[in-house]
């Protein structure tokens, strides 16, 4: 970004800010759930719109002088319907967790059953961790994946959830490399009579590309990041089933939050567009064609990968047989200029602040234009790491090459 005010005003912050682009430009970012943005999603979040009080809904505010905030939020919610073929969209959740609390909050009463993926198997913290707002207020009982092959046993779910006969089962997490049975879940929850709730916060951008499968025609409800594979600012969406649009908006607001961030809604809008051009089809499939490329590579390096592939962006990959921990490689792959996070894998036998596990994932390196040859080298980059862990100029050499080889793949905006 060109920075003409900020380094006049306040060197401090201007300074961290260049420190991160270079950051950004010299590493290999494999954290799963990150992403570039374009240069015109940056700047729709840098307007005037975050100036703006905007309670309510377009047609339906609080405040006056909305024609603009209006104009934009409707586009956005227009464009989120086209991408996920959904009867209702909200737009104003500020990121997954407050999404998330808004779902909840519209469904269910404190104390009620839920049925989510258990948090070690990959579910995610807001899906009934006990440290979580979820795990707090609501009875959460879990099912898992199948230890042997690492997929979810939908003969186990049905069992489950007819023995806990839960109020809402949730699908949908941040360490699952497979394909999810959205159909399935929806006839076992109308066995039981519960609500459906799919949190697609990390596939987000490869459904709306059509190259996973939608859930939102299926279930009630449905929550997504806009950060993730959907390429988009920080922040969240809800869409559901028109019968449930009054609960879903008045949760939101007023229930969970008050104004919403017309800024981001506006970045979210010009994401949405993006998504909706072929080019990110194209970008689309080849998150997933780098990703089978580097879960390949890895297989072929000894690595043990969960459930032995991927049909999305990401994979966890089990460190054990290398005889380092997730987060040792995690400290380690710093140390080379590539960024990736420690995570559990299933039926751990180590506690979650040092997991056994270490998941990768191919989307913002996909934005960046690489490719499977690319990723190859990535792999043997990984795998030169962690046999040379104790020979620091070995390391140092890598780090040189990571560095180079990123700095031929610009970022979006810097
Ligand atoms: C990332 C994620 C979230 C939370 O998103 P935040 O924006 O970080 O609050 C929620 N659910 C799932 C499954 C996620 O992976």
């Amino acid at each position: 970004m060109n920075y003409k005010f900020l380094p006049q005003e306040d060197q401090d912050i201007f300074t961290a800010i260049k420190r991160e682009e270079a950051r950004q430009s010299e590493g290999m970012e494999l954290i799963a759930s990150e992403n570039y943005v374009s240069a015109a999603v940056l700047e729709a979040m840098e307007s005037v719109l975050n100036n703006k009080y905007s309670e309510g809904y377009p047609g339906h505010r609080y405040y006056g002088g909305q024609e603009f905030t209006d104009a934009v939020e409707s586009i956005a919610i227009e464009r989120a319907k086209r991408l996920f073929a959904a009867e209702h969209v909200n737009v104003q959740p500020l990121s997954g967790s407050p999404a998330n609390a808004a779902v909840y909050f519209a469904f269910l009463k404190p104390g009620d059953k839920v049925l989510g993926l258990k948090l070690d198997h990959g579910g995610h913290l807001s899906h009934g961790h006990p440290v979580n707002f979820s795990g707090m207020l609501y009875d959460f009982v879990q099912y898992e994946v199948d230890p042997a092959t690492g997929l979810i046993d939908m003969d186990r779910v049905r069992e489950i959830a007819l023995r806990e006969r839960p109020k809402m089962i949730v699908a949908g997490f941040s360490a699952y490399s497979r394909e999810i049975d959205w159909v399935r879940f929806k006839k076992i929850a109308d066995e039981v009579g519960a609500f459906t709730f799919a949190d697609i916060a990390h596939p987000a951008g490869l459904i709306a590309a059509g190259e996973l499968s939608n859930p939102t025609p299926v279930f009630d409800v449905v929550s997504t990041t806009t950060h993730k594979t959907l390429r988009g600012p920080r922040g969240a969406m809800i869409m559901c089933k028109e019968k449930f649009a009054k609960e879903i908006d008045r949760a939101v607001f007023p229930g969970m939050q008050g104004g919403p961030h017309e800024h981001i809604i506006a970045a979210k809008a010009v994401a949405f567009g993006e998504n909706l051009a072929p080019e990110f089809k194209e970008y689309a499939r080849q998150v997933i064609k780098n990703a089978k490329t580097m879960a390949a590579e890895f297989l072929d390096a000894g690595f043990r990968v969960i459930s032995g592939g991927t049909d999305n962006h990401l994979m966890v990959v089990d460190m054990t047989n290398k005889g380092l921990s997730g987060k040792e490689a995690e400290a380690l792959l710093d140390k080379v200029g590539i960024s990736v996070s420690r995570s559990t894998i299933p039926n751990d036998p180590n506690p979650p602040m040092n997991p056994s596990g270490v998941r990768f994932g191919t989307a913002a390196i996909t934005t960046r234009g690489m490719k499977e040859e690319d990723v190859e080298k990535v792999v043997a980059w990984i795998e030169g790491a962690i046999e040379a862990r104790a020979d620091e100029s070995r390391l140092d050499k890598i780090r040189e090459e990571v560095k180079e080889f990123c700095l031929n793949f610009p970022i979006p905006g810097i």
